[in-house]
């Protein structure tokens, strides 16, 4: 019997905005602990929360660049649980009548293309920290993060594979990014993902039991638990087994899933609307206004890339992943007019060294003058790709220019030709039995002989010229 896995995920985002959702203190990470804390976001009696207006901007943000419909009036409500880091034993989220519902996320995996529904997206304060110090033993809390405004965004279990889990995760990073809502640092918190996961029979309307999965804070771990989940709830329904509602953990360190939590139901949570807190209401020039600062979207810088650049599907969607990878892409053509070259560069050599920092294009001191300029050296025929590639690694981290580097290290390629056509004739007298291998119709040998002058040259002649060269001594 075949099976097939259905996977719903929630996403909690944290937004990039200067204060708390209900009050003023500072929602930046990093303070002393409960330095960024007031009596709205620890709950004392008698505070009352006022709402951050800029939330509701962002939270817009997304709602349109995902195709959500927006509610004309939406509706804070308080979720009640107790838990230490929860001051007021309620958190303020929305239920009925959410900011946004409906919408969508397109993913690509294995070249195909497909969509992934939205239930909602909702507005919600953040907890705070528990600090566990296990030598005492005793445990802190830290309220700086309590009262951080989060996006929760409930996909619909459209999802059938952790491939396009993860596919999911990081387009929906790479839009909250791209919007500059959301940082999306999923080691650090700012983006985190609870999973939803069933098993049913392969071709199976009705969707199975599920287990919600938590504690994976980055898309390796999302990868890792939902596989092994989906093995485990297929083992149990092998074995003529229930597969139990609850909330379980994932342990890296294993990378099993153990049960944390029976399931908890919305009732459980007793929500009503909060009655300190106004219904908001968005209207169409509300609307508009955050509308007309959208940026271009990666799904349509995506097929502009290929359309305006020439370049295939593959590049464009590496490309625009990062919106400041894809802005460094547009100045580097506009500087050296040849868009496979540049994305090819980017892809290898810039997307090489980024990755083993962890950053940013924006975060390092690379201009594109400096990629333009090295590629119009290879180009050129000034220095050959070998010596770009070479010399790469020191303009990515000093910011050197590549002309003067080329200069300074006698990287300068080797094109006079009688030059080289004496390093030429220099390497067949040498390889005379090489040279009736070439005559007798082995015309690969031709690579040896280019070898050869490149050795001889200390890898300074123009390889082009250099098999020019040869092939018209070699065919006299
Ligand atoms: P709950 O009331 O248990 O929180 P919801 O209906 O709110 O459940 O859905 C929560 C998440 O679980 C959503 O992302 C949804 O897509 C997903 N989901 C719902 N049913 C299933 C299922 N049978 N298998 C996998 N995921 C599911
Ligand atoms: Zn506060
Ligand atoms: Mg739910």
């Amino acid at each position: 019997m075949e099976f097939e896995a259905v996977i719903g995920l929630e996403v909690h985002t944290q937004l990039l905005t200067e204060s708390k959702i209900f009050c003023g203190c500072s929602a930046r990470f990093g303070a002393e602990p409960n330095h960024h804390a007031c009596p709205v976001c620890t709950g004392m009696p008698g505070s009352l929360p006022v709402l951050n207006r800029r939330v509701v901007d962002f939270a817009l943000r997304l709602a349109l660049a995902v195709g959500a419909r927006i509610n004309p009036v939406c509706v804070f409500a308080r979720k009640h649980y107790f838990y230490p880091d929860l001051p007021k034993n309620y958190q303020i989220s929305q239920y009925e009548a959410p900011l946004a519902e409906g919408g969508a996320i397109e993913i690509e995996v294995d070249g195909k293309r497909k969509k992934i529904g939205l239930v909602r997206i909702h507005m919600e304060e953040d907890a705070g920290k528990l600090v566990h110090d296990e030598a005492r033993p005793v445990s802190y809390v830290d309220f700086n993060r309590t009262g951080v405004p989060l996006l929760e965004i409930v996909s619909q279990p459209d999802i059938r594979s952790p491939e396009e889990a993860v596919a999911y995760l990081k387009k929906l990073r790479t839009i909250v990014r791209y919007l500059g809502i959301c940082d999306g640092n999923m080691e650090e918190g700012s983006l985190r993902c609870d999973a939803n996961v069933s098993v049913r029979p392969k071709g199976s309307e009705e969707f199975g039991v599920k287990v919600e999965l938590k504690n994976m804070n980055s898309f390796r771990h999302v990868e890792r638990a939902l596989r092994y989940e989906i093995k485990r709830q297929i083992g149990l329904l092998l074995e003529g087994k229930p597969v139990v509602q609850e909330t379980r953990l994932f342990d890296e360190a294993t990378g099993t899933t153990h049960s944390m939590r029976g399931k908890e139901e919305a009732h459980d949570y007793r929500y009503f609307p909060d009655p300190d807190l106004v219904p908001v209401r968005i209207d169409e020039a509300w609307i508009e206004r955050v509308r007309a600062e959208l940026p271009e979207l990666p799904d349509v810088k995506r097929e502009r890339f290929m359309r305006e650049y020439g370049l295939p599907a593959y590049d464009a969607e590496i490309l625009t992943a990062s919106r400041p990878l894809a802005e460094f892409f547009e100045e580097c053509v506009k500087l050296f007019p040849q868009p496979k070259k540049v994305s090819n560069w980017l892809m290898t050599e810039v997307l090489r060294e980024l990755n083993r920092e962890g950053k940013e294009i924006d975060e390092t001191g690379l201009k594109p003058e400096h990629v333009a300029e090295l590629l119009k050296l290879v180009d050129e025929g000034v220095i050959s790709i070998t010596a770009a590639k070479k010399i790469f690694p020191e303009v990515y981290a000093t910011g050197a220019d590549p002309r003067k580097l080329v200069e300074e290290r006698g990287l300068r390629q080797e094109s006079d030709e009688a030059a080289l056509e004496a390093v030429c004739r220099e390497v067949l007298s040498e390889n005379p039995a090489e040279v009736e291998k070439y005559k007798a119709g082995k015309k690969g040998v031709i690579g040896f002989f280019v070898g050869q002058v490149m050795r001889k040259t200390r890898g300074k002649a123009n390889p082009k010229l250099v098999n020019q060269i040869l092939t018209r001594l070699l065919e006299e």
